[in-house]
């Protein structure tokens, strides 16, 4: 946005200006402003308007004294409806801004029919806004969400590239289930009212697309690895997508995943990056996104602020997975119920997590060193047999925010984990090929994009924070 000095006049801006960077001209300034009515008000003759144009958390407020526009468009200018306006920047006696414009034109672009338009000022649940996520986006809180989204996954790339890590698109379609991860969505081309047969009755999936069964990625992990064999230090940042039917505020159908992969590192420099990682994010965040972060603060959740302000400048916990299990049953042997059992073996819930993240040490923990039973086969096992060099970053609210690993390097040790886990090697020849052509120690993690968002934001439901959620049953827009 340029403003211009006109000689002899007041400073003009050009043409299409965001909002955001018009309340920042000086008084006197000409501008055009674009956008969606909030409100609506009228007093003593003199019109009120509050618009948006999703630039910035602030509305702009427009002025509009009697006579200026003639009635039958003012008539138009209803909550929602889309607008033009020109006029001149004045000081406003109003609190919470410095200008406001003094309207001299206005244009009504798009009208919004006020006895339906569903987005009215206040009181809308989370849920209703949801039914209707094709305008929630122009609400106070969805402009807020959407900005942070931005904000956060600008910042996720410029922390990689700073460090000299290469951006990595891993596939969506992919015909392997090597992670085991979760429930895959199955991609077909197959008629399926129709189906080709082998002759024992079988689906031939040699007919389908691929020539065999394919499926939507569940992590870019894997190929990941592939990279950082061959680039050192990479990253994947994208969509992934898990069938899983646990409808909860914390899981989706499809989220978005930040994958780093380094290798030449062992666990604790995972750790470190993640840690590090975090903070940047975070506070890349606070800066950037300061208006959005104080509106959700203010209305959403009134520990976002101090949360995120202490994280950025205190040191992550770390214990491992056997201390964390210690912690948990004591607190069991003080009395604490929890609904599922702890003992050495255990999977840790999200009651667990955050009993150790909130309560315990109230900040995030690093929990490293977990079963080999419970994690996945290519975590590199420990010279104890027992366990693996796995990590989860817990944080307040949400638990599980981070889970990483070193990774299995050695071919003879990785093969014996394939086997045990009742996995078909033949599957894995290539991530198998990886150990036996120029293996490497290497670690590694995933972050939930929505995960990382639902922390920001104090929002409660994931679905409230991607701009169009997929769950079982919801895939509307
Ligand atoms: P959880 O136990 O919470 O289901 P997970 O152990 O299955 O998570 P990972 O496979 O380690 O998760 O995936 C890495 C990260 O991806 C998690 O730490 C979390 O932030 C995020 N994540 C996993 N599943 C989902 C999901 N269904 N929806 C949104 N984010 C998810
Ligand atoms: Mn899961």
């Amino acid at each position: 946005m340029k403003a211009v000095n006109r000689p002899g006049g007041a400073n003009v801006i050009e043409k299409g200006s965001y909002i955001r960077d018009i309340l920042r001209q000086p008084v006197g300034t000409t501008v055009e402003a674009h956008g969606w009515v909030k409100t609506r008000r009228d007093s003593r003759g003199i019109h009120f308007i509050q618009m948006n144009d999703g630039s910035g958390f602030s509305d702009l407020q427009v002025v509009v004294e009697a006579g200026v526009v003639p009635a039958e468009t003012l008539a138009r200018v209803t909550t929602g409806a889309c607008l033009r306006v020109c006029g001149e920047l004045v000081a406003s006696p109003g609190a919470g801004q410095a200008v406001e414009l003094k309207a001299r034109v206005i244009e009504v672009y798009g009208d919004a029919d006020s006895a339906t338009y569903p987005l009215q000022k206040k009181g809308h649940t989370m849920e209703f806004l949801r039914e209707i996520a094709h305008l929630r986006a122009r609400s106070n809180t969805f402009g807020a969400v959407f900005r942070v989204r931005n904000v956060l996954s600008a910042a996720i790339h410029r922390f990689f590239q700073e460090r000299g890590f290469l951006y990595v698109h891993s596939p969506i379609l992919t015909t392997s289930d090597c992670e085991g991860a979760g429930a895959l969505f199955r991609v077909t081309t197959l008629d399926l009212m129709n189906l080709p047969r082998t002759p024992s009755g079988e689906v031939d999936t040699t007919a389908d697309f691929f020539g065999r069964p394919a499926y939507l990625t569940v992590s870019g992990q894997l190929e990941a690895e592939i990279f950082a064999l061959a680039f050192t230090n990479v990253y994947t940042f994208g969509p992934t997508f898990r069938a899983e039917q646990s409808n909860t505020p914390r899981h989706l159908a499809e989220f978005w995943m930040v994958e780093p992969e380094m290798a030449f590192a062992d666990l604790d420099d995972d750790r470190r990056l993640a840690e590090e990682f975090l903070k940047y994010t975070i506070g890349a965040v606070l800066e950037e996104a300061r208006d959005d972060l104080e509106f959700f603060n203010k209305r959403i959740d009134n520990t976002v602020l101090a949360t995120l302000e202490h994280v950025v400048t205190s040191g992550f916990e770390h214990v491992t997975y056997t201390e964390a299990i210690r912690l948990l049953e004591q607190a069991r042997d003080q009395g604490r119920q929890w609904e599922f059992p702890v003992h050495w073996g255990a999977d840790l819930q999200s009651e667990h997590e955050r009993y150790l993240t909130e309560e315990v040490f109230r900040k995030p923990v690093v929990v490293t060193d977990y079963p080999k039973e419970i994690k996945a086969f290519y975590m590199r096992l420990n010279d104890d047999g027992r366990t693996v060099r796995a990590m989860d970053v817990l944080v307040p609210r949400i638990g599980e925010i981070i889970g990483g690993s070193q990774r299995e390097e050695r071919y003879d040790i990785l093969r014996e984990r394939i086997d045990a886990q009742g996995l078909n090697a033949d599957d894995y020849w290539w991530y198998l090929d990886l150990r036996r052509y120029g293996s490497a120690p290497h670690a590694g993690f995933g972050l939930g994009l929505e995960r990382m968002m639902m922390y920001l934001t104090g929002m409660k439901n994931i679905r409230d924070v991607i701009p169009f959620a997929r769950a079982p049953g919801e895939a509307r827009f």
